[in-house]
């Protein structure tokens, strides 16, 4: 059988590039290519500014109840295709099939829903001014552009073409080069749901193609996700046209578990909050600040449940729970990570090394791994690994606490477990994190705005607010009385 070869999606369809260049994709669980992919060229580029200037053109003139219907069209056939697309996820990512089939597409499609309804009901302002009055517009930016990460490749490009096709926006997706098959299906879903050709675009391809997004003029704002690092690049080269631009990025998040807490639910929000998607989320809360006086019956529990309850193998397979990193290179990134945390002194509680399962045998796993007796200067306890390798630290002081946790430069989540409720809100307000959660952790329904403080990011995505990211107000004053002119 061959290997297929896609090409980028532009005004429609699928369009050859003249260059030729492909890159391949591989199965992280098998290490086999599974498909390549045509580079967007610089032809490919302009095809798609072209298109999506032609698509803008008849979607921004279209009512928004219009929009919304077709809108709604394609999640319905986002959620009638959920495991086609949740199997497009699991051979792109590694992730367990037990994840995707209920989260990833379901998530996206949760989040195009609810700007769908959104859209209708956005409205402008009228007010008085004497006998004159002004009122005002929400319009559409123009053509927006997405770059995404690859640990959740459809749901992110749900989450920000959601809300920019809502508001009449035409817009061009990049997905990350290792995973880019779900932008495609995506692509395919909304032209068959009656999207005109040229709304949503989508150009395959590495940074030289997120390169190109972010520098090009006929393109109004950038909404990234990625690495705080490749976030500031982004940001500078945007700087460069002005552009609008919403940062989604990295984390080191802290998770405090006070002596009133229920241990067990505090655990569990500990195990989702680093070895779901294989420790591959931003919001992970890879710090763990538990108060001394529940930290053996805490580290006791975590050691067993990570133990015997965590399942890696063949994410296909739906008994497994553990799915396979993204890359041989993150994995040995990851790895490294492991050798630091050894070699500057902490504890391995358990995992620490690869796992090669038999039913995956030449997937790029790490075990689940916890370090104790780790220290806030650690180098595994500063930096995003992005792998699941969770830090557990201890406390006995609540303000102390606080302190350490916001001793960072991140501030993307946080979290709290406590039975006091006003120990709860006391606390959680002065954490400085955008997405909190107080007895629980991760989840992140489409009406809530999700954010990062500090160098996680720059504005938010989901809920309401996200609505008015993708719009601008044009405010229009009307004179009802005669000009006064000292000419
Ligand atoms: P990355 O920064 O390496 O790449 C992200 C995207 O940017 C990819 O599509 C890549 O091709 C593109 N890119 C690379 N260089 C570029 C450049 N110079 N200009 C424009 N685009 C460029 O990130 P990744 O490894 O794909 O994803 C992991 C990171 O994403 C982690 O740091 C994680 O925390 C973060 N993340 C954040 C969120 C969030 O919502 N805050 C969600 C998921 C992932």
């Amino acid at each position: 059988m061959t290997t297929p070869v896609y090409q980028n999606f532009i005004n429609g369809h699928f369009l050859k590039n003249q260059s030729g260049e492909t890159f391949a994709v591989k199965n992280p669980a098998t290490d086999d290519v599974i498909y390549y992919v045509e580079v967007a060229d610089a032809f490919i580029q302009n095809a798609a500014i072209q298109s999506a200037k032609q698509g803008f053109a008849a979607w921004s003139t279209m009512s928004p109840i219009e929009r919304s219907r077709i809108l709604l069209k394609a999640v319905a056939l986002l959620r009638e295709r959920n495991d086609l697309l949740a199997k497009i996820e699991v051979l792109d990512t590694g992730k367990p099939w037990q994840e995707a089939e209920c989260v990833d597409v379901q998530t996206g499609a949760d989040v195009i829903e609810y700007f769908a309804g959104l859209a209708p009901a956005q409205v402008g302002q009228q007010q008085m001014v004497g006998e004159d009055f002004y009122y005002t517009r929400k319009e559409p930016l123009g053509i927006c552009a997405g770059i995404g990460a690859w640990n959740y490749p459809l749901q992110i490009a749900c989450w920000k073409s959601g809300p920019a096709l809502a508001a009449g926006n035409a817009f061009i997706f990049k997905p990350s080069e290792e995973t880019p098959l779900g932008a495609i299906k995506l692509a395919e879903i909304f032209i068959e749901a009656g999207v005109p050709a040229g709304v949503f675009n989508v150009v395959q391809g590495a940074a030289e193609v997120g390169q190109w997004l972010t520098q090009s003029a006929d393109i109004e704002k950038v909404s990234f996700t990625g690495e705080v690092g490749t976030g500031k690049k982004v940001v500078a080269s945007a700087a460069g046209s002005l552009k609008d631009v919403t940062m989604e990025l990295g984390g080191k998040s802290p998770l405090l578990v006070f002596d009133d807490a229920d241990i067990s639910q505090a655990v569990s929000a500990a195990m989702l909050g680093n070895f779901y998607t294989q420790g591959e989320i931003c919001t992970n809360c890879t710090r763990i600040y538990v108060h001394k006086n529940v930290y053996q019956q805490f580290i006791d529990e975590l050691k067993t449940r990570t133990e015997e309850n965590i399942i890696a193998g063949d994410p296909l397979d739906p008994n497994v729970n553990f799915g396979a990193l993204i890359s041989k290179k993150h994995q040995q990134l990851v790895m490294s990570y492991i050798d630091k945390g050894i070699s500057e002194g902490a504890t391995l509680l358990t995992g620490g090394k690869t796992l090669s399962p038999a039913s995956a045998p030449n997937g790029y796993f790490v075990a689940p791994t916890v370090f104790i007796d780790c220290t806030d200067d650690m180098t595994i306890v500063k930096e995003e690994i992005f792998g699941p390798v969770m830090s557990v630290l201890t406390f006995d002081d609540e303000d102390d606490v606080i302190h350490r946790a916001n001793d960072t430069h991140l501030g993307l989540a946080a979290g709290v477990f406590t039975k006091d409720i006003k120990r709860a809100h006391r606390v959680i307000h002065q954490l400085q994190a955008g997405i909190c959660w107080i007895n629980s952790y991760g989840n992140s329904p489409a009406e809530m705005p999700v954010g990062g403080y500090k160098q996680s990011g720059i504005g938010r995505e989901n809920g309401i607010e996200t609505l008015d990211h993708y719009t601008q107000t044009k405010s229009i004053y009307v004179g009802m009385t005669n000009i006064e002119s000292p000419f």
